[in-house]
């Protein structure tokens, strides 16, 4: 007699009639389980099939920050099919990083950008246009040109916010875009779902906006940037909303967290995962051209480079 298996502990390979190819690349896709397979909307379904196969390894791309100092923290800069959160108290300098990406993501792969338009859900009111042309003059590039290829949106709702991103590989693919930003990701939600009792509904909606940002950026080869206002360090808190959601679905698209802290004229930024590493602490500021290295930094890295070209 056949054991009896429960639905939810059944995997795809029992479903009889799936080809092998297809058994594959559902597999390859993160779909294991029927249950997966079933909750999954057609739509999302043929985008992970048809997209997830390729190697995206491949075409992986980073977006200078304006900062050589923060690229090398992020390893060379922002990564496409990647979700980069930023996050620390207000001042840390998160929305600037946000608007100098306006301008830097536009710009040819040759200068560090992503050669793409670029798509910002401003959810907290503080995009300023003219933030963007001011960082575009200051760093020599066309500001007309500039606004025309962002895509601005401005969002006071969470419901908002949800239907945005759900739709966001329609968003993606209209607008050719490599880089969404995304500020802030969970502010609306905080505000919205406030009460202790609507704690587990918040996380919940949350991890699903998580999931689709990340499928989004591995499927389409988009670096998803988000901030997130703290007001403590953040080996202090517990629970974050915005912790990297697991599971296979994700696939390869990784998630970096980076804090920003004021530190006199400056901002320090380390990543979380290794505090202790020197190298995972660095500083940048903010002038007119946006995010950019202190002065004392810039004057060391063309001395360096005289040394270099001297030897
Ligand atoms: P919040 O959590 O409140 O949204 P935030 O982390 O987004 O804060 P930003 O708006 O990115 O903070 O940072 C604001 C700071 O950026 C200002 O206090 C100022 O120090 C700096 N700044 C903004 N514009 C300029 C500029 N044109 N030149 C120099 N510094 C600037
Ligand atoms: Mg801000």
């Amino acid at each position: 007699m056949k054991k009896k298996v429960k639905t939810d502990e059944m995997t795809i390979d029992m479903i009889e009639g799936i080809g092998p190819t297809t058994m594959t690349k559902l597999k390859n896709a993160g779909y294991m389980s029927v249950m997966q397979l079933a909750v999954a909307d057609p739509y999302t379904l043929t985008i992970d099939l048809d997209i997830k196969a390729r190697d995206k390894r491949k075409n992986l791309l980073r977006c200078t920050t304006g900062s050589s100092q923060l690229d090398n923290l992020l390893k060379g800069g922002i990564e496409t099919h990647a979700m980069t959160e930023f996050f620390g108290e207000f001042g840390s300098g998160k929305s600037q990083i946000g608007h100098t990406l306006c301008v830097l993501a536009q710009l040819p792969v040759e200068k560090k950008g992503l050669d793409s338009n670029v798509i910002f859900f401003d959810t907290e009111g503080t995009f300023r246009p003219e933030r963007v042309e001011e960082i575009a003059i200051a760093r020599g590039e066309d500001p007309d040109k500039i606004l025309d290829g962002l895509h601005l949106s401005k969002i006071s709702h969470s419901a908002t916010l949800e239907l945005m991103v759900k739709d966001l590989a329609k968003y993606v693919e209209e607008f050719k875009s490599k880089m969404v930003i995304i500020d802030s990701l969970i502010s609306l939600h905080r505000a919205e779902y406030a009460g202790m009792g609507q704690l587990a509904t918040r996380q919940q909606r949350l991890n699903v906006l998580v999931h689709q940002l990340l499928r989004v950026a591995e499927n389409y080869s988009v670096a998803v940037v988000t901030t997130n206002q703290v007001m403590d360090a953040p080996d202090t808190f517990f629970g974050d909303p915005t912790q990297p959601v697991g599971g296979n679905i994700i696939g390869h698209a990784s998630t970096y967290r980076i804090y920003l802290r004021k530190s006199g004229e400056n901002r320090v930024a380390r990543t979380l995962d290794s505090p202790y590493h020197p190298y995972d602490e660095v500083r940048f500021t903010v002038k007119a051209e946006g995010v950019t290295d202190p002065e004392d930094k810039k004057k060391k890295i063309v001395e360096e480079a005289l040394e270099n070209e001297a030897v």
